[in-house]
């Protein structure tokens, strides 16, 4: 109480004025900044307004990173940055902001604004937050302090100004970049209250090399988790996807597992990832992202969803298969099961789960390289996918590598190679199916029972690792 009435009367410590740095100290030049960001900047301070590069890109190009975007914080209102900003629309309905538009970049104009009310105002807080302490509404201006005490972590609480060449740091966020240290501002209890995605936000920035969440920002993560079900799945699924697509996936999970943070927020994790087999597989498609991102080459949500939770798919396929479930329609009805209890906690867009389904889909009809099938698999738009998915599925010993080596050759050779490849005679990669036609009612039914013996084919697990086909030697 009385601490609270000190920080009233003189302002909380810390954040009230901020440490000016300037050019030769932080070394961030105009020239960094994107050309809208700095066109933006430039504009509303002619006009008489504030205006700051915030955010992630201030935090990046610190780091000698490049930034993913730049984000611009101003005094100005929406409609006057609209007035100010030629070419702009105003989106948002709750918290409108500005999206300026300079060719093909987008710049994200926000009005600084207030956070949420000390919970000791009582009558304020009581409308902006639930029962849980989490922020309804956010939709209160402020001033520049304000803006920043609003923000998460001291790292992105830092303003640029393109004009100046100066750097705002409000709560040491320099410090704390040079000391790789995500801090987060004000009580942590409290601002996780207030929004539970910041500790996945925390565990992101953590992740990245050298990083670490200081103690007492750390501190009360594990007890809070839970709050996380209270997050909007939407949100949760835009958040999980940053984490995965930050380039740092891998170190990520291991983070999230360090602060108990993948105990029900994904239930796919706490089981996968307490499995040898499953924990294998998932590090491995987490490790082929982050190097794909760092090569700059596109990475896909869907394969990585797909990889996740494939683990979850076998077992579910295994339990219908072992319910007497001939093996095709088992696996459909294990997919839809596996995303229906996803969505309750993550919801997975339906444009990612169709994807999701096709690559698993197509796992046991890359096991069928005979006959037409092939030809007409590899003209399958999700071909390419289905295909990596089989080589992570081979790389982490669930299926084995001469089939994957088989179809990296079937899709490369010329036509009458290929037809050779489906021959019978031509065997000798030892992963083809040698099924001679069987009676009616017999053809494409699996023997589910044998466990490890199946020649390459996809199936629901048995529980211990695949061999390679004992056909084939
Ligand atoms: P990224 O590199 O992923 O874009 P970022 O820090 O820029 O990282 P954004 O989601 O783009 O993340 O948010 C921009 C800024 O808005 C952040 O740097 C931070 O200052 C503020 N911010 C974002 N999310 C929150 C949050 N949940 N609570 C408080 N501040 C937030
Ligand atoms: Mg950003």
């Amino acid at each position: 109480m009385i601490k609270r009435l000190i920080d009233k009367v003189f302002g909380r410590k810390g954040g009230d004025h901020p440490v000016v740095i300037a050019a030769p100290e932080h070394g961030i030049r105009r020239e960094h900044i994107s050309h809208g960001a700095r066109r933006v900047c430039e504009q509303l301070q002619e006009n008489g307004y504030a205006a700051y590069v915030v955010g992630g890109a201030v935090r990046d190009l610190l780091l000698g990173v490049e930034p993913k975007d730049f984000d611009v914080a101003t005094s100005a209102t929406p409609e006057q940055v609209h007035r100010v900003v030629r070419r702009s629309r105003l989106i948002g309905r709750r918290f409108k902001l500005v999206h300026a538009l300079f060719g093909n970049e987008v710049v994200e104009v926000s009005t600084f604004r207030a956070g949420a009310p000390d919970p000791g105002d009582a009558e304020s807080a009581a409308q902006m937050v639930d029962e849980h302490g989490r922020v309804l509404r956010d939709n209160v201006y402020g001033t520049r302090q304000e803006d920043a005490a609003r923000r998460d972590f001291t790292v992105n609480a830092l303003y640029y100004d393109p004009v100046a060449e100066t750097v705002l740091d409000y709560h040491k966020g320099l410090v704390d970049l040079r000391k790789k240290t995500v801090r987060m501002i004000g009580d942590p209890a409290r601002r996780y209250r207030e929004d539970p995605v910041r500790m996945l936000r925390a565990v992101r920035f953590a992740a990245r090399p050298g990083f670490h969440i200081a103690p007492k920002t750390a501190a009360p993560i594990a007890e809070l988790a839970p709050l996380l079900s209270n997050v909007p799945a939407a949100r949760l699924f835009e958040e999980m996807l940053k984490l995965l697509l930050s380039g740092n996936a891998a170190a990520c999970v291991l983070q999230l597992r360090t602060q108990g943070l993948h105990h029900g927020l994904l239930p796919m994790l706490d089981m996968i990832l307490e499995q040898p087999m499953g924990e294998r597989f998932v590090t491995l498609a987490l490790e082929q992202t982050d190097r794909r991102i760092l090569e700059d080459k596109p990475v896909s949500p869907a394969f990585l969803f797909a990889a996740l939770l494939w683990h979850q798919v076998l077992s579910a396929w295994k339990q219908a298969t072992d319910r007497g479930e001939r093996p095709i329609p088992a696996l459909h009805e294990a997919m839809d099961r596996v995303l229906d209890q996803q969505t309750d906690q993550l919801a997975i867009p339906r444009r990612f789960t169709v994807t999701m389904k096709e690559i698993w889909g197509m796992q046991p009809r890359l096991d069928a390289n005979t006959g037409r099938r092939p030809h007409l698999l590899l003209e399958h738009p999700r071909f390419r996918a289905a295909f990596d998915f089989l080589a992570l599925r081979a790389e982490s010993g669930e299926a084995p590598a001469e089939l994957v080596d088989w179809w990296a050759r079937f899709q490369v050779v010329g036509a009458t190679e290929r037809e050779h490849m489906l021959l019978p005679a031509t065997a000798g990669t030892g992963t083809r199916r040698r099924r001679r036609r069987r009676p009616a009612g017999e053809a494409g039914e699996r023997d589910t029972s044998g466990g490890n013996t199946n020649g390459g084919r996809t199936e629901p697990p048995s529980g211990s690792r695949h061999d390679n086909d004992p056909e084939a030697g």
